[in-house]
């Protein structure tokens, strides 16, 4: 990307899906108050954009998300009028490991993080959980906020994993995708496999999928399902 035109209308453009986004989250009921967040990498640039920090989704509009650099600080020159989610540092690091990572979503969504707070990976007993995430959604480490140490275990979990969800250690979900809505659509699939295979638990103990049946399963959904099949993230 060249011209200073081309790279306003990308940041604008990615304002504007970020903040339309996170209603995804809201709609599929896996935030409460002003909880979890959704970024984007600004196609071309070294930019991504993400939610504002303790505002609520009634109140996010595309101007108040926030561009930041690959650091993981609000960039200049960009008019950010809130400061970034406390969630930043973890998805610059991502972002900054991740080449091929266009979009990092955060949520605490219950059944995803109830297994998260036991320190269980969901394992992979439904044909949907092997079409979205060939096997089972891994559990990173536990980490604490405020340095790279979140964005370390997100990467070091799922590098060489085709599950682009990770559930972190007594925390909540990340996911990772080609871009914002990719990552949305992790999130929205790993509460919901979740929540099945939990209840699944309750009546006894599900059978597992072959880890052939597994591999058939993931490269028919990437590569030949759908509209557009896109292919596998990595
Ligand atoms: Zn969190």
């Amino acid at each position: 990307m060249t011209s200073d035109t081309d790279i306003r209308e990308a940041v604008r453009a990615t304002r504007e899906r970020v903040a339309a986004l996170h209603h995804e989250l809201v709609r599929y009921g896996l935030v409460v108050w002003t909880g979890g967040n959704v970024s984007e990498r600004v196609p071309g640039t070294e930019l991504f954009v993400i939610k504002p920090s303790g505002v609520t989704t009634d109140e996010l509009t595309p101007e108040n998300q926030v561009v930041c650099t690959l650091d993981g600080v609000p960039a200049d020159g960009w008019d950010n009028t809130h400061g970034p989610s406390s969630d930043t540092a973890a998805a610059a690091y991502v972002y900054r490991t991740m080449p091929s990572v266009g979009g990092v979503v955060h949520t605490h969504s219950t059944y995803a993080t109830a297994w998260a707070a036991r320190g269980e990976e969901v394992p992979c007993v439904l044909t949907a959980m092997a079409d979205e995430f060939g096997g089972p959604i891994p559990i990173g480490p536990f980490a604490i906020i405020g340095d790279d140490s979140i964005g370390r275990g997100i990467v070091e979990t799922l590098t060489g994993h085709r599950s682009r969800a990770v559930l972190m250690q007594n925390h909540g979900v990340f996911t990772i995708g080609k871009d914002g809505r990719d990552a949305v659509k992790a999130a929205v699939m790993a509460e919901d496999v979740a929540r099945t295979v939990h209840i699944s638990r309750q009546l006894g103990e599900p059978i597992p999928i072959s880890a052939e049946n597994v591999d058939r399963l993931f490269d028919r959904y990437q590569n030949v399902y759908g509209q557009t099949p896109s292919g596998a993230l990595q």
